[in-house]
Order: C-alpha cells, then sequence, then structure tokens
C-alpha cells in the first residue's frame, strides 16, 4: 500500500490505538504509515510542530488517520508540566486543510435509534468557520447608537443597528465567500461519494443578506458544477429553512448528508449523535477542498476510563469509532490507489466488527443501550479478539 499518516493521541485511545493495530491490523495488511505521535508530550516538547507536520503530511499523502487528543486547559497544563497551553489540534489541523468535518453515525440492528423511523444513518456536515464562533462582541453601558462601519476601497458604508436607550449588548458577526464556497464544495462532493441526497438549511427569511449568501453560493454551485453529476446518481440536493429542516430529519428515514451552519452543525450533531445512541459509535472525517482525507472518532480520550486503567481497574472502552477510522482511511488510500485488496480489507475490517455486535458482543457502554437477548459484556480486548476471530473465519 502506498502511506497514510498515522497521528498517535492521549490517553485511553492511545491505548486502544495499540491494540488495534496488533490485533486487527499488523497481522492482516503490510501497514505503510508515516508516524506522528500527537500525544501531549511530545506536542509540548516539539513545540506543538508535531501537529504542523502531521497536518503537512496528510496534504501530501492525501489520507489520514488520527487518535483522540487531549485539548489542554489550565488543570491539564499542571497534570502535563506543559510549556504552553497548546491548540487543540482538530483545529489546527482543521485550519490547515481548510476542511469541512463530516460525522456519521454507525448503525447496528441491536441499537435502536431514539428516534423509530430512523434506518439509514444522518451525516451532518459542519460548516467550522465563522459566524459566532469567529464574533465580536461588546456590553452596551448605556444609551447610545450602535452602528455597523465597513471601510473598503470604494468608500465607506454604513448602517444604523440599533439606537440604545439603556444597557445591553451587541455582536458583529462575519463569514468568507471563498469559504462558504469551500464547504460547499466539499458537501456536494461528500454527498455524490456516498450517492445519498444533500440537504442544506439556513433562516434567510429573515437573515436575507447573510444567510440569503449562504443559501445563493449552495445553489450557484449546484448548478454549474454539480447538477448533471447529482442527477446522473439519482440523487438530489434541496435547501429548506432550518427550522423546516430539523421537523423533516426527524420524520425522515434517515440516509442523506445534512449541511449545516457552524452553530447549527455544533448543537445539531451532538443531537444526532445521542439520538443514534452513542458517542462511541460516531465516525468523523475532515474533507479538504483539495480532496484530502483525515479520519477519527468522534469521542474523545475517555480520561475516565484512563484513569481507572491506570489504577489496574476493568474497563470496557468501545474501539469501534476508532477501528472505524482506521477502515475508513485504508479504504479511502485503496480507492485513491485503486487498490482492491486493501478496500477489500477496510470493508471486511468493518463486516466484522458490525457482525461481532450483532452476535451479542459487545463493550459495556453498548450492552447498556442493547435491548435484545444473548448481550456478552466484553472489555476492549475481549471485543478485538471477537472482531479477529471473524477476520480470521
Ligand atoms: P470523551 O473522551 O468523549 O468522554 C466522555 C464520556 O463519554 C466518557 O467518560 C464515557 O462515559 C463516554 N465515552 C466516550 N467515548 C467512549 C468510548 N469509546 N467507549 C465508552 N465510553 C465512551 O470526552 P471528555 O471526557 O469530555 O474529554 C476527554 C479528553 O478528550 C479531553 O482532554 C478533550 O480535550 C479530549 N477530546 C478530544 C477530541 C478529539 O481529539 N477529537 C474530541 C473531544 C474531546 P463514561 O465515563 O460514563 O463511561
Ligand atoms: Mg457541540
Amino acid at each position: 500500500m502506498q502511506p497514510i499518516a498515522e497521528l498517535d493521541g492521549d490517553e485511553m485511545t492511545r491505548v486502544i490505538w495499540q491494540q488495534i493495530k496488533d490485533l486487527l491490523l499488523l497481522p492482516y495488511v503490510e501497514l505503510n504509515t508515516e508516524y506522528y505521535d500527537l500525544g501531549l508530550p511530545h506536542r509540548d516538547e516539539t513545540g506543538d510542530q508535531v501537529t504542523l507536520d502531521a497536518a503537512e503530511a496528510i496534504r501530501r499523502l492525501r489520507v489520514g488517520v488520527k487518535c483522540a487528543t487531549i485539548t489542554p486547559n489550565a488543570q491539564r497544563m499542571e497534570e502535563y508540566k506543559l510549556h504552553a497551553l497548546w491548540k487543540s489540534p482538530n483545529a489546527t489541523i482543521r485550519a490547515a486543510l481548510d476542511g469541512t468535518v463530516f460525522r456519521t453515525p454507525i448503525l447496528t440492528s441491536r441499537i435502536k435509534p431514539y428516534v423509530r423511523g430512523w434506518t439509514r444513518p444522518i451525516t451532518i456536515a459542519r460548516h467550522a468557520y465563522g459566524d459566532i464562533y469567529k464574533a465580536v462582541e461588546m456590553k452596551i453601558p448605556g444609551p447610545g447608537t450602535a452602528e455597523l462601519v465597513f471601510r473598503g476601497e470604494g468608500g465607506e458604508e454604513r448602517q444604523e443597528i440599533f439606537r440604545f436607550r439603556g444597557p445591553g449588548i451587541l455582536q458583529g458577526l462575519h463569514n468568507r465567500d471563498d469559504s462558504i464556497e469551500s464547504f460547499a464544495r466539499a458537501c456536494f462532493a461528500y454527498a455524490l461519494g456516498r450517492g445519498e441526497d444533500l440537504w442544506f438549511s439556513a433562516k434567510d427569511t429573515i437573515s436575507k443578506t447573510y444567510d440569503g449568501t449562504f443559501r445563493a453560493i449552495f445553489q450557484r454551485i449546484y448548478e454549474e458544477e454539480y447538477r448533471t453529476a447529482f442527477e446522473e446518481k439519482g440523487i438530489s440536493y434541496f435547501y429548506t429553512l432550518i427550522d423546516d429542516a430539523v421537523a423533516r430529519v426527524i420524520r425522515s428515514e434517515g440516509g442523506f448528508v445534512w449541511a449545516t451552519k457552524n452553530y447549527d452543525g455544533d448543537v445539531m450533531s451532538d443531537m444526532i449523535s445521542t439520538a443514534f445512541g452513542s458517542l462511541a459509535m460516531m465516525t468523523s472525517v475532515l474533507v479538504s477542498p483539495e480532496g484530502n482525507y483525515e479520519f477519527e472518532a468522534a469521542h474523545g480520550t475517555v480520561t475516565r476510563h484512563y484513569y481507572r486503567y491506570l489504577k489496574g481497574e476493568a474497563t470496557s472502552t468501545n474501539p469501534v469509532a476508532t477501528i472505524f477510522a482506521w477502515s475508513g482511511a485504508l479504504g479511502k488510500r485503496g480507492e485513491l490507489d485503486n487498490n482492491k485488496e486493501l478496500r477489500g480489507f477496510a470493508a471486511k475490517l468493518e463486516r466484522a466488527v458490525l457482525d461481532t455486535i450483532e452476535a451479542g458482543v459487545m463493550t459495556g457502554d453498548l450492552a447498556a443501550l442493547c435491548s435484545g437477548e444473548n448481550v456478552k459484556t466484553v472489555d476492549t480486548e475481549g471485543f478485538l479478539l471477537a472482531v479477529q476471530k471473524r477476520l480470521e473465519a
């Protein structure tokens, strides 16, 4: 196989990372990776250079797989005696690749979604730039006039926002056409790849210029670049208001990609993952406009389990999303290089994982959600060994 970028991480997921490689990958594939240790101690030693190098490797190799990593806060700074409060590796890599994050739940017949009608996965695509995440905010102390001012090359433009008669609050948002365009392209390309409809929602009836621009950009790019390909695949694109979208999503059977603005995606992805059952069953892929891919689990480093593991206590951490990050990366590598064997292995690995769960063998978090009989709760290694048995069969 051609190489992929391998980004190791922290805590419980770092332990699982090695177990997955030892039990499910190295015996079956001639694994070829460029290894980057994004574990917090090594990020600290390298002044976070390793994260930038890893992002560069994903861009060069086109495919990467990432283990969950700690985003340090004050408490972690103390715990790891850090030299600085390093930025979130995910934010650094997202900025370097200018990517869009797609999150898709892994479905099995043993775990019933809270929404009974959902039989196929719903993928959330969240625009990861701008809006309130890059907002400027102000407390207004008392009476006065708030204005929106833009100083451009062609002169100045002003608009009154509000005349305050007393104290209040103020917020300024922005977004960029080029960022919205690459978000739209990433969504169209991803939906095409999955062969699923694309929905996009915003609130352009109220926000005629701001959300109206999002809607217009999506429509233009669809007409100019994707309509023909969508029609050939028999899939469709449609825009609807965010409140209508929420109602339709609940009534739907699933099986589509839902593109959302930054805040909507932040909120809705937590709703979707919980409603499908478990954060431990959610995969995440970052796709750049040039077609570079980084696969990971949507959950974090599972710190509570790690502290128990360090004390030698039994843990039952679910490795499924991390296995799917690997199978996603290997499958994509196989697809890009037309390497049928590698694609075949990736599909077989996913099938083996799902069959293991269908057969009732699962970690504690899933057993707690599972209504059927014949459930055997196992620890991480027990689960991986059961998957291995199916790979061997
Ligand atoms: P978390 O690691 O996702 O874990 C939160 C809780 O969810 C766990 O305590 C566990 O619940 C359950 N859980 C998550 N994944 C599971 C799995 N695979 N198997 C079984 N249960 C699972 O989130 P967190 O505790 O908020 O964050 C921990 C660290 O991860 C933080 O340092 C954060 O910065 C980092 N983080 C990294 C990423 C990333 O790299 N993509 C994303 C999010 C967070 P119970 O304890 O009840 O069993
Ligand atoms: Mg959120």
